[in-house]
């Protein structure tokens, strides 16, 4: 049994390392709303920089981003189309609804692909009772549970489609540099495809707190005013962007390392009898208990006790999302107790929580 706790719930869990301590006491400082907090100006350039866009800001979190975004591009009764497993969609507290007041189109996106088909089809054009659609929003890697890629040539057929219908396209890239660290491609090139597109600092970048958003001039002057509208205007910011440069620096290039260790112990995990795994892309893995009498809280249970935590997605499925505190000898050691906990079960000898 491990002493130390081996947290795979996702990839925000990380705690700020050293170095972006040190990073923030050292930090130059100022009003933010004033445009006077030199350590906020140097991350939101970097950012624009990074990701080929004209300007970039920061806000606290990946929903105020993507908010922010939504009720720049759109306006109040028209739609956007969305995933069906977008975190704009599913986790934001019905926002896009209750402060943004536009209605979401949800389309199926099948293994991180979106079907200009299927996408066009969910286009509405304005007239006397049709909404009119406002945002094209895609996500990339897709699916929270899944971590899926979105290919530089999918994003480039939705922004030939949103070009050909006067829509623009939007990119919720909470973790784009996982997609274009296993692409082998520039960030820049992936966001040219997009007309805006926010990043987390707090996933695999292992910041505290954070996102970006980035777009042209004109697109970032209004969610400026959209991210004072939802509390979003900061002052003293600079504490949570020195920590950002600081990942910047030296986050995004180790994250094909979090993708690699992620797929390497998936195809581990497929082997043993009684599950079954996703095809792991990037840095998150769902495992699904084929076995009759087993829940995903029972296997949660043990594996509590032997000190590893995952998060339940479903009645029989966990997901484990890697970073950079989980080491390849982490992963052996869970691998080894999921393999444990099958082949007792497989015995009719695990005795489970609560229901005998
Ligand atoms: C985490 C995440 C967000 C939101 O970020 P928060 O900082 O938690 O608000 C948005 N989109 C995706 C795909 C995410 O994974």
């Amino acid at each position: 049994m491990r002493e130390r706790n081996i947290d795979l719930r996702s990839d925000t869990v990380t705690l700020p390392k050293p170095e972006m301590i040190e990073a923030i006491a050292k930090a130059s400082l100022g009003d933010d709303i004033m445009k006077e907090d030199a350590t906020v100006n140097e991350l939101e350039k970097k950012a624009a920089e990074l990701l080929g866009m004209e300007d970039a800001i920061l806000t606290i979190s990946g929903t105020m981003a993507n908010q922010a975004a939504i009720m720049s591009f759109v306006q109040r009764g028209q739609e956007v189309i969305v995933g069906d497993q977008s975190h704009i969609y599913n986790l934001e507290g019905a926002a896009m609804a209750a402060i943004a007041q536009v209605q979401a189109r949800p389309v199926t996106v099948m293994e991180g692909y979106f079907d200009p088909g299927v996408v066009e089809r969910a286009i509405s054009i304005r007239d006397i009772q049709k909404a009119g659609t406002g945002l094209i929003s895609l996500e990339n890697t897709y699916n929270l549970n899944d971590g899926q890629i979105v290919s530089l040539e999918n994003m480039k057929e939705m922004k030939e489609l949103g070009k050909s219908y006067g829509i623009p396209v939007y990119l919720d890239g909470a973790r784009i540099f996982n997609a274009a660290v296993e692409l082998g491609k520039k960030p820049s090139e992936l966001c040219s495809q997009v007309d805006a597109v926010q990043f987390c600092l707090t996933k695999g970048l292992g910041c505290p707190l954070g996102s970006v958003l980035a777009g042209s001039k004109e697109f970032i002057r209004e969610a400026k005013v959209n991210r004072q509208r939802i509390g979003g205007g900061m002052r003293q910011a600079g504490i949570i962007a020195a920590p950002g440069i600081y990942a910047l620096d030296h986050m995004i290039g180790r994250l094909a390392e979090d993708n690699r260790k992620a797929s390497y112990i998936a195809r581990k995990l497929a082997m043993i009898e009684g599950v079954s795994v996703n095809e792991v892309q990037t840095n998150i893995i769902s495992l699904r208990i084929n076995e009759m009498d087993l829940l995903a809280d029972d296997l949660i249970f043990f594996l509590k006790q032997k000190n590893i935590k995952v998060k339940k997605i479903g009645e029989k499925q966990i997901r484990m999302i890697v970073h950079y505190l989980i080491s390849k000898e982490d992963l052996e050691y869970v691998l080894l107790c999921i393999k444990e906990i099958m082949a007792v079960q497989k015995k009719g000898r695990l005795k489970v929580q609560g229901r005998v």
